[in-house]
Formats: structure tokens, sequence, C-alpha cells
């Protein structure tokens, strides 16, 4: 019974968690799969877009106004004149910066080597000095303007987007560079923020995979992502100059990072956005644990009101095996065992064991005059007045048809005899319920035949003597007790 109790708890725990983890771990899956693919179809491309159009924003204009002062004809002319009045040409720079609140705004000549700002001549450029080879770079190049950054000498190095418009005489020949410088200030900060608040990694490499821009706390600026672990084999795919949003991914200490990489043609630069898996999958994780978390609950709450309902249903069904329906006595199997308990105990301690057999007197005139119904009631009512008469230790069975045996544990005959006289009192001046429907109540009484327990007793020899004690009561003239000694 315990190993068929254990096997069915076991079984039903077993169903209960597959079931559970099935549902929780489907649930968790198509969570996880949406809340990537919602990152990787709209919030990490969305990021970029706004990155971008930011950034198009904050450049469009100087390149613009970059390339108004590059076909400014008074420029043009000025230089070609000679560049005499140096106080004219800062005059006309400091309002261009002041007009359209650029950082800073320059020239270069490309006959004089002067590099002009709003105070005047700044420096000479030299063609040795590395700060100045974008000059040497822009002097070369095919395209009308490059946008280059650096940091600027003219305003204590604050990093800045500088782009440089090549100047042409009115015979199309190269004579300098000018522009407008801007500060990456404004797209950093935006980062920044981006950062903060979406935990998203936003940085900016250049053609050869250096990181050119990102926010301070993220990789260091001029680290490869040809070195950089993870984002290396995916380094080549990032560098694509494709101008509409390419989702990738790579793994890095065993989780998948999320990667939103475009190419910025206007710096051509690439602008990666990128968010680790995990963070994105989170709320999914942190659902599941819940999840898991009830469902153990729910599992061992199941399991105990099962081992409740079982250990219940156990004992009644003990109980209605071992007692007899109509009067709720011992049923005599279950007193077999309880008696050879009681006769093995009481002999080990050499203890007295009395048994009482009660045989209800004349039980058949009632059957026959009431019916068979009034006598059960009879049985049942005698049976109750029998339990009131003992103690907790004494045990009474339901012997035959309407024979009542009782085990009296550590009582000698004397005082089963004292018992046995009790019971056929109570009984002889019980009412009991009218049979007849003549509303008075009935008398009856009972025979007794008392025994204790001798050396050498066997179930067989003391009930042997109780039944011959109760035969002799009858004989006696019944409502009497006798005993029989061995
Ligand atoms: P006495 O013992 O005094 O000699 O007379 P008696 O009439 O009681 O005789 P006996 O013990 O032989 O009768 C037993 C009767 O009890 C026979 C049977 O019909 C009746 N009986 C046995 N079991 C049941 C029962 O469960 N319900 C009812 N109503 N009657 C039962
Ligand atoms: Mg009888
Ligand atoms: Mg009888």
């Amino acid at each position: 019974m315990l190993t068929e109790r254990y096997r069915l708890l076991v079984r039903l725990a077993l169903m209960l968690v597959i079931g559970f983890l099935a549902v929780s771990l489907g649930a968790f899956w198509v969570s996880r799969d949406s809340l990537r693919s919602s990152l990787i179809d709209e919030a990490l491309p969305l990021t970029s877009d706004n990155i971008y159009s930011e950034i198009q924003k904050d450049i469009l204009r100087p390149v613009f106004i970059s390339s108004l002062m590059a076909n400014d004809t008074f420029l043009r002319d000025w230089i070609l004149a000679g560049e005499r009045d140096v106080g004219q040409l800062a005059r006309y720079l400091r309002e261009i910066k002041e007009k359209y609140g650029t950082l800073t705004s320059f020239f270069v000549s490309e006959r004089s080597a002067n590099y002009y700002h709003v105070g005047g001549v700044l420096k000479q450029i030299r063609p040795d000095e590395p700060r100045d080879a974008w000059f040497y770079r822009v002097r070369e190049m095919s395209a009308p303007y490059e946008l280059n950054v650096d940091p600027d000498l003219a305003n204590q190095d604050v990093r800045t987007i500088f782009i440089n418009y090549r100047v042409l005489d009115y015979d199309g020949r190269f004579i300098g560079a000018t522009g407008v410088g801007l500060p990456l200030a404004l797209v950093a900060e935006q980062i920044e923020a981006y950062e903060k608040r979406f935990r998203r990694r936003i940085y900016f490499l250049d053609h050869d995979g250096r990181v050119v821009l990102a926010a301070a706390a993220f990789r260091r600026e001029g680290a490869s992502i040809h070195e950089t672990p993870g984002i290396r084999d995916i380094a080549e795919r990032i560098l694509q100059r494709d101008a509409t949003p390419a989702p990738l991914e790579y793994e890095l200490d065993g989780a998948t990072v999320l990667v939103n990489a475009r190419h910025i043609p206007e710096l051509d630069w690439h602008l990666v956005v990128e968010q680790g898996d995990s963070e994105a999958i989170g709320p999914a994780r942190r659902a599941l644990v819940l999840n898991l978390g009830i469902a153990a609950l729910v599992t061992l709450l199941v399991l105990a009101t099962v081992l409740l309902a079982v250990n219940r249903y156990q004992r009644r069904l003990e109980a209605a095996a071992a007692t007899d329906p109509l009067t709720g006595a011992l049923n005599r199997q279950a007193f077999d065992v309880v008696f050879n308990l009681g006769l093995r105990e009481t002999q080990r301690n050499d203890q007295p064991l009395s048994a009482i057999l009660v045989d209800i007197d004349l039980f058949k005139q009632i059957n026959d005059t009431h019916g068979h119904l009034a006598g059960d009631a009879v049985l049942r009512a005698v049976a109750d007045v029998i339990r009131g008469q003992l103690r907790d230790t004494d045990v009474m069975a339901r012997w035959g048809g309407e024979e009542f045996l009782v085990l009296l544990k550590d009582c000698p005959l004397g005082g089963a005899i004292a018992v046995a006289e009790k019971l056929r009192h109570a009984i002889a001046e019980h009412d009991f319920a009218p049979a007849d429907g003549s509303g008075r109540p009935q008398r009856l009484t009972v025979s007794l035949g008392v025994a204790a327990r001798c050396h050498g007793d066997t179930a067989e020899t003391l009930f042997s003597r109780a039944d011959r004690a109760l035969y002799l009561a009858k004989r006696n003239g019944r409502n009497r007790v006798e005993s029989a000694e061995a």
C-alpha cells in the first residue's frame, strides 16, 4: 500500500511537472522569440533610423554652408587677388560662424599654405605635419568635399566634424579648402541618451572598422572591430556599404548579441546599434521563473491534497473493513487480530485478561413479534449500552448474530464478573425504544459468560470457557452472569 501510494504520487508529480514545464517553457519560447524579433525588426532599426536622421540633420546644413563658401565669389576673388587683406577674410569667416552658429569656420590656401580662421592666420600647414594630412588628401580627391572628424586646434581640440570643401578658381583649378566644423557633442549626447534609456550600445565605425565615435561608457575609440572578440566574426558584413540597415548577430561569452548596422554615406561611417539578447528577453525570463515558481507551488499543493485524500480514504476503508456496519463494534476478523495481540502481550507481561460473552435473551421473540428491522434496532441499542459501560482499553466485538464479546485487558476474573454484572444491570434497566408503536418502552435482558485467561490458554480454549459459562447462565434461568474456571 505504501509503495502503491508512493508510485501514485510520483506518477502524479511527473505528470504535473511535465505539464507545467511544457506550458511554461512553451510560453517562454514564444515570448522570447517575439521579444527577439521585435528587437531585430523594430527596436534596433528604429534606433538606427533615429540616430541616422539626427546625423543627417546635423550634417546636411554645414555641408550646405560649406558649399556656399566654396562657391562664394568674394572668397575666390580674395584668394586670386593674392590674399592681401587678412582682416577682410577673418571678418567673412566670423560672419559665417556667427550667422550659422557653427563651431568653427576656416579657409586653407593652396598658394600660401596659410590656415585662416576667425582670428586671422592660425598657422601654416605643412605636408609633414600629421594634423594637416587632411588638406593634402582633399587636394587630391575628386569628390567636391569630405567629412572628417578631428580635434579642432582653433577650439581647444574639441572633437569636431569638419566639412572640407574644395575651392576651385574660375578655370577649375584647386586653390584651397574651406568649410565649417560642428561639434560631435550633439551626436554623442544623443548616443548617450539612447544607451542609457534602452541599454543599447551605439557607436560609429570608419570604413576600416575602427570606432570613431561612441558613448563614454563603451568601446574605446580607435579600437577595431576586426580585433574585438565576438563582433570580429561579422566585421566584414558590418562594413558593407549598404544603406539599408542589416540585421546581424554574433556570439560573445555564450550569449547572443543582436546587431543592426548601416552605412552612412555622408560620413562614410557605419552606424552600429547592438543589444545583448539576454537583456531583450529579460521579461520573458522573469515570467518563466515566476511561472515555474507557481508551478512548483501548485504541484506541491496538489500532491499534498492527494496524499491527504488518499490517507483519509484508506483510513475509512480500513475502518469499514474492521467494523460491523450494524452496531459499529469490531467484526470478528478484526477482533481476532486484536485479541491475539492482546493475548500475546498479556502472556508476555503475565497480566490478567478476561472475556465476557453477552447473548440477548429470547431475541428470536423480538424478531418474530416486531420484525427483523426492530430486531436490528435493538441490536444497535444493546451495543450502545455495552459500549457506554466500557473503558477505552476494553474492546467490544460482534461475535455472532446477537452475541457480543467484550475483552477486558489487565482485568482478572473477579473484576470481569463485576463488569459483567454492571452490563447486565445496565441493559436490564435500559428503556429500549418501543418496537410495536405502543409508546411503551420495551425491556430486555442478557445472559453473560465470563472467563479469564489461564496459563497456556489459546483463543479457542478461552472462548470455549466463556461459551460454557454463557450456556450455564442460559440454563440457570437467563439474565445472569456465570463464569467458568479453567
Ligand atoms: P436465547 O438466546 O435466550 O436462548 O434465545 P434466543 O431467542 O436469543 O435464541 P438464539 O440466541 O438462538 O437466537 C438468535 C436469533 O437472533 C436468531 C436470529 O434470527 C436472530 N438474529 C441473528 N442475527 C440477527 C440480526 O443481525 N438481526 C436480527 N434482527 N436478528 C438476528
Ligand atoms: Mg444466541
Ligand atoms: Mg439469544
